[in-house]
């Protein structure tokens, strides 16, 4: 039997080098394997004929059998066209070919039946159908057509004349020499407990089904098997880790904990945040590394937990740092954390981009002698030259901006790994968070502090301004603050930097009565620091800026936040904007503003705003709307690319069931001994070589 991994689809009939090389090239497909699981994007039921007396221009695609009567070229130029008139009997149609050689006519005859297959259109008061899809009736049987499979296929493969029809072919040759024999990937008793149909037979019907429940038996069996072996091999690490890796004991609370929350603490804490601190304390003190994803609503004080966390770390004896996404978050924690924890004896540092030289040595210095108790930083930390005493907890804050290979470089300033915490405002969907964070253990903070009132949120279009400007200076005169945000995207930065001055610009004529800050991204870090610093105090009243304050800037004050040009956003980032308002105790507002004329799906999102201040329902959303591969946070692990039929926003309900399946599996089975499960681990090992995402996700 030849092995599918390694034999190049060179060497498939039909194939050859040239092809091989644009299958490589334009698909990424080298091997008979990598073609094999090219599966087709849809299918379209051919298993029904029409007749030509019941076709309108309307119907997505239809199917006749019939013959041609002659041929007609029509037209002059690049407008010239061939038309093949074809009958089945009750009536008439056309048969187009915009760009045609002789062997059209030489191919398909007269007085031969012929099935032809195509989108119906109607021009100059004819049924059309142009380019179709022919066989000779003889040569199939309709059953034997079924559903016909589609596959994506690039400019250059068409022009190489690989398409969809000869992708269908080769794998069909493909099969042809297969002898029916692919190796099965799950456990024989496995796929009996389960009903799935075998792997040689799913991945025929994917390529070739006869009906659509064969294609629906197919298709569950591979995103069956594909979203299990991405769980197995999750929750095989957090096993692992569960059952090898010592984690640091943290055996004591400690007095600056109990200092600071009989002293300091200046409000209550919510429900949500003493249980998830009391999780977080159970895992310190487990004896097993901590590995926490700590999700809350924008507001629902994470920071606060965070650092009531890191000061059982010190009491234990370690250092606790804190990561943060940029440098304007990093000095805001910095500026929070310090004045928090101010007559406690705790050395908070600061660690950034721009403090170098003279200012950084002590900062290093400190925190290789152990000096410095807790560090707040950017990305800046993760460079060699910084090291710690006795790293003991890691705080990633607002995760998704931080990729997996940057933080695990942090693990490694140690010899042992540190306790990790990372937490986000972006809240995950259910789904996506079992993908990407399968081997976390997951704690929400679904309570925010009492008092607040939920934002409210309304949208208006951008043509008449003067009542929300009205607002806008209502709002200030009775001592609140405002955000006018604009959108930023990189693709067109010079652009958007010019609406956010124009925009400024007019902010300065409507409001010549106040202060007004503007911030953005391609401002030098001090400048920004000091724009920031003065809204923050309240020296001035309206913020003008890009979406560089999304993630974190809190100034319970600020009670509107505009935004410009809503429909630019996407619904993630509409929700962080949004967060930045609402912190206090007065009623916020936040107000979207788009033209006239917006997509469907813009004007879902500004609709979804509107209706809910719920994060995870906008998260649920936000995946059904874009899929995956778009949403923030999946980009980084890749993994939604790497599935090739399993939906994430669609296939929830499956994910759930076979995490289960392989928590079952790992724990019947801990050692992996037992011989009838050898094939998920042989498997397993095969995927990880294959997928080179698998390895960036654990
Ligand atoms: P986020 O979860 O978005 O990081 P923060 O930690 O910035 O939220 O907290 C938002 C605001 O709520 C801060 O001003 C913080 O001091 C305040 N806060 C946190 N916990 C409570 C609480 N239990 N009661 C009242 N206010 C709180
Ligand atoms: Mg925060």
């Amino acid at each position: 039997m030849k092995d599918l991994y390694k034999t190049s689809i060179q060497y498939l009939t039909g194939v050859g080098q040239s092809r091989a090389a644009l299958f490589s090239k334009e698909l990424n497909i080298h091997t008979l394997h990598d073609l094999l699981y090219y599966f087709p994007y849809k299918h379209i039921d051919r298993s029904r004929l029409y007749h030509i007396n019941e076709i309108d221009g309307n119907m997505p695609y239809i199917q006749l059998k019939g013959r041609i009567l002659s041929y007609e070229t029509i037209g002059t130029g690049r407008k010239m066209r061939l038309v093949g008139h074809f009958s089945d009997g009750t009536g008439f149609i056309d048969l187009v070919w915009f760009q045609f050689g002789n062997y059209i006519q030489k191919k398909y005859k007269f007085n031969t039946d012929y099935i032809v297959f195509g989108k119906p259109t109607v021009f100059n008061g004819r049924i059309n159908l142009a380019h179709p899809d022919i066989d000779e009736a003889d040569d199939l049987t309709l059953s034997e057509i079924g559903l016909r499979p589609y596959y994506n296929t690039t400019e250059r493969m068409k022009r190489a004349n690989l398409n969809s029809n000869t992708i269908q072919k080769l794998i069909g040759n493909l099969f042809a020499s297969l002898d029916g024999s692919v190796p099965e990937t799950l456990p024989e008793a496995f796929i009996r407990q389960n009903h799935l149909i075998p792997l040689d037979k799913a991945l025929h019907d994917i390529h070739f089904p006869k009906n659509p429940e064969e294609l629906r038996q197919a298709e569950y069996r591979l995103k069956f098997e594909e979203l299990f072996y991405i769980q197995l091999n999750l929750l095989r690490y957090s096993h692992a880790r569960k059952k090898y890796s010592k984690g640091l004991r943290f055996p004591i609370v400690g007095q600056l904990f109990h200092d600071f929350y009989s002293q300091k603490l200046p409000f209550p804490l919510t429900e949500a945040q003493k249980r998830v601190i009391r999780e977080m304390r159970a895992d310190m003190n487990s004896g097993r590394q901590m590995n926490r994803l700590l999700q809350g609503d924008v507001g629902s004080g994470k920071t606060l937990v965070a650092m009531l966390t890191m000061l059982i770390a010190i009491s234990n004896g370690y250092q606790a740092c804190i990561m943060a996404p940029t440098e304007i978050l990093a000095e805001q924690h910095f500026a929070t954390i310090s004045s928090m924890l101010r007559g406690l004896p705790v050395s908070v540092a600061l660690l950034t981009g721009s403090i170098r030289g003279k200012k950084r040595e002590p900062v290093l210095d400190g925190l290789l002698k152990g000096t410095v108790n807790i560090l707040i930083a950017t990305h800046a930390v993760l460079e060699d030259t910084v090291s710690f005493h006795a790293l003991g907890l890691v705080v990633v804050d607002e995760q998704h901006r931080f990729g997996v290979a940057q933080r695990a470089k942090l693990w490694n300033k140690n010899e042992y790994l540190p306790h990790v915490l990372v937490m986000t405002a972006t809240p995950i969907p259910r789904t996506l968070a079992m993908t990407l964070y399968g081997d976390l253990d997951v704690s929400v903070i679904d309570e925010l502090p009492p008092g607040r009132k939920p934002v409210r949120t309304e949208h208006r279009y951008d043509r008449d301004k003067t009542p929300l400007f009205q607002f806008i200076r209502m709002q200030i005169n009775e001592g609140r603050q405002a955000y006018i945000v604009y959108p930023l995207i990189k693709e067109s930065e010079k652009i958007d930097l010019k609406n956010l001055e124009e925009g400024y610009k007019i902010i300065r004529e409507v409001f010549p009565e106040f202060n007004i800050s503007i911030v953005h991204g391609q401002m030098k870090p001090a400048d920004k620091e000091r724009e920031m610093q003065r809204f923050v105090t309240g020296e001035t009243q309206i913020m003008v800026a890009t979406t560089v304050i999304e993630v974190g800037v809190n100034v319970p004050n600020a009670s509107v936040m505009i935004i410009e040009n809503a429909e630019r956003f996407g619904l993630s980032q509409l929700h962080q904007l949004r967060g930045r308002v609402g912190r206090g105790a007065d009623q916020s507002y936040c107000i979207l503003v788009t033209s006239f004329k917006l997509t469907d799906e813009s004007r879902k999102r500004i609709e979804i705003m509107t209706r809910t201040n719920d994060g995870f329902e906008i998260a649920e959303a936000d995946l059904k709307l874009r899929g995956p591969g778009d949403l923030e946070g999946t980009q980084q692990s890749g993994i939604a690319f790497d599935l090739h039929i399993a939906n994430l926003a669609r296939d929830g309900q499956l994910l759930g069931h076979v995490r289960t399946l392989a928590e079952q599996v790992l724990n019947d089975d801990p050692d992996e001994s037992r011989p009838e499960n050898a094939v998920f681990w042989q498997q397993l090992r095969r995927l990880k070589k294959e997928n080179v995402n698998w390895s960036a996700i654990s």
